[in-house]
């Protein structure tokens, strides 16, 4: 346990007060990366501003997301299908590039994106839980670790809800 909290649950991972600086990384880790796939600036908003919302146990605001599930669930990578439509309408108007710039790429290259930095959340709280008792991962199961996340990341394309 980071911070000493008697329970470690997958939302206290997000939330632990050890994980502040983990947290304002991925925010602008995330807001980068909507905005180099040209997301449709409505979206990113939304996105961006529930995503801190629920780091920090805030209020979210109303978005396609509540159509089928929460924001947790979200940065897991159970996205609505009515994100990769906007975005799909929103290439199309702009006369982007149909076979690289569709719907479906951005929401697979948005998956891929929140799941990385989750495993990078993971590790780095296991790099600090581990020092203390001087006992890292070793390097094979960080080897086997990445490349789990590859593979998913390979498949995010199907997980569109
Ligand atoms: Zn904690």
């Amino acid at each position: 346990m980071l911070c000493g909290a008697e329970e470690e649950d997958y939302e206290h991972l997000f939330r632990c007060s050890k994980q502040k600086q983990w947290r304002t990384d991925f925010l602008i880790a995330l807001e980068a990366h909507l905005t180099k796939r040209e997301t449709a600036a409505d979206l990113r908003l939304a996105i961006v501003t529930n995503v801190r919302h629920w780091l920090n146990g805030r209020e979210q605001v109303a978005s396609y997301q509540d159509e089928v599930g929460t924001w947790h669930e979200f940065i897991k990578g159970f996205i609505c299908s009515s994100w990769s439509e906007q975005q799909e309408n929103y290439y199309r108007m702009h006369e982007k590039d149909p076979i690289q710039d569709t719907g479906e790429m951005w929401t697979a290259a948005l998956i891929g994106c929140l799941w990385q930095w989750s495993h990078q959340s993971w590790n780095k709280r296991n790099e600090e839980t581990h020092k203390a008792d001087g006992n890292r991962g070793s390097a094979r199961e960080q080897l086997e670790a990445e490349s789990r996340t590859r593979a998913l990341y390979e498949q995010a394309s199907h997980l569109i809800v």
